[in-house]
């Protein structure tokens, strides 16, 4: 099932199969890694196109990097908020680093707990509004973390298409059913609540915004076909914490709605650090917290992050200019491509795709905006649909209007010239 370029396979990387085929048959593990090159996607990519999926940073600012000796406008990270860079947040690691040190040393339930968990995880649920929230060392960690606890063989995760991987893994690893339902089709999802049927648990799954579409999950529609059929709702909201809401709380402030039944998150976006978490009812995150093997067996949070992640909430929280300006700049960015007739997808938040019709095009545009130093990224297969490679955008509140323009500039003269556009 490769999908070939005519103008463009890269056939060396091919000739070593037929021994490579050999010695699978011998019952040599390890000779899949090499049989999975042919089948990598990145085998039908130029080399000069290739470098460009992984260009090695030397700096950052909260807007910028530093990339072969350039500057380049940073279009390509999740740190949606600037804070990732942000010297308060700095400062608030160090101290916590000169008390503590530099890990726990242990997990949460044995010796991995202190002062900055708790109280992180105290402000985490004030933010988000939901009665406890429990800390996890990524947002990868959150969502296996919750799901391998609550879901057992007998229940029914019900999920988007187009979820995040950690939530099939977290399924996968419950041993639940997973039934999938077309993305963001509210039919579809309903006519796989019905063919579930009253009897089974059934929980709801979806990403708040999808991180390749830059669509909000219909929340509000959800929730309410949720309550029809007595299924429970957990949002993904690793993209929209931080981002979206009059309050940044995510996805169901967007909506102007209460929180769904279960809320899971990343602290490596808008919160600029790594982490993760997840909220819902202190009934069922303490069962979560006694019962999740991604909590109890692995070591908790370091405390500099920690302390800085607290720094973060309140950044957050009390600067909401940063989100004014972030959304402004998404929305000048947005109306901009689609005025010159590029194609932004269902795009509607700082995650903005640039869908191309091939490969080559694609990866001529990316390598073209490199070379006005702004730094996009290139994503393909698996990542996205066959016939929809893209490049993707994704903005910070640090982003001016004027930066924006600048964008729009070199990808209008860009279009053109590569017959993208009129
Ligand atoms: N969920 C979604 C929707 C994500 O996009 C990501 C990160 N790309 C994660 C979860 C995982 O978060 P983390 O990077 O903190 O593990």
């Amino acid at each position: 099932h490769v999908h070939e370029h005519p103008k463009d396979v890269q056939e060396t990387t091919m000739n070593d199969l037929a021994p490579v085929e050999d010695a699978m048959l011998n019952g040599d593990l390890f000779a899949k890694a090499f049989v999975a090159r042919k089948h990598s996607a990145l085998n039908r990519v130029k080399p000069e196109y290739l470098a460009l999926a992984m260009r090695k940073i030397d700096a950052v600012s909260e807007r910028e990097v530093v990339f072969a000796g350039r500057r380049m406008l940073m279009l390509s990270s999740n740190n949606y908020l600037g804070l990732a860079s942000d010297p308060r947040l700095s400062q608030a690691g160090v101290e916590a680093i000169r008390y503590w040190g530099n890990s726990t040393s242990g997990s949460r339930l044995l010796n991995g707990t202190n002062d900055l968990h708790e109280e992180l995880e105290r402000k985490l649920s004030w933010f988000k509004q939901v009665e406890t929230v429990v800390a996890f060392q990524s947002g990868y960690m959150a969502n296996l973390g919750v799901l391998s606890a609550l879901l057992s063989k007998d229940d029914v995760a019900i999920v988007d298409k187009l979820v995040h991987a950690s939530i099939l893994d977290g399924c996968a690893l419950a041993h639940a059913q997973v039934r999938s339902f077309r993305h963001q089709d509210m039919a579809s999802l309903e006519r796989v609540l019905n063919d579930v049927g009253h009897k089974a648990n059934k929980l709801i799954v979806v990403d708040g915004i999808y991180s390749m579409d830059g669509d909000f999950a219909r929340l509000p529609e959800i929730m309410a076909l949720a309550r029809r059929y007595g299924a429970r709702v957990m949002v993904d909201d690793a993209h929209a914490t931080g981002v979206a809401g009059p309050h940044g709380r995510g996805t169901a402030d967007h909506f102007g709605i209460d929180e769904p039944d279960i809320i899971t998150g990343t602290l490596s976006k808008a919160f600029g650090c790594i982490g993760g978490f997840v909220g819902a009812t202190k009934e069922v995150m303490d069962f979560i917290k006694y019962n999740s093997h991604a909590f109890i067996y692995s070591t908790s949070i370091s405390p500099s992050v920690t302390a800085s992640l607290i720094r973060a909430v309140r950044i957050i929280e009390d600067e909401p200019q940063k989100r004014v300006n972030l959304w402004a700049c998404t929305h000048h960015l947005l109306s901009g491509l689609k005025s010159l007739g590029f194609d932004t997808g269902v795009s509607e938040t700082p995650i903005i795709p640039i869908v191309l019709g091939d490969e080559i095009t694609m990866f001529e545009l990316v390598a073209r905006m490199d070379a006005d130093d702004i730094f996009a990224s290139p994503v393909i297969y698996p990542a996205c649909p066959r016939n929809k490679p893209r490049v993707r955008i994704s903005l910070c509140a640090e982003h001016t209007l004027s930066d924006m323009d600048r964008v729009l500039d070199s990808v209008s003269r860009h279009g053109r010239d590569l017959g993208i556009i009129q």
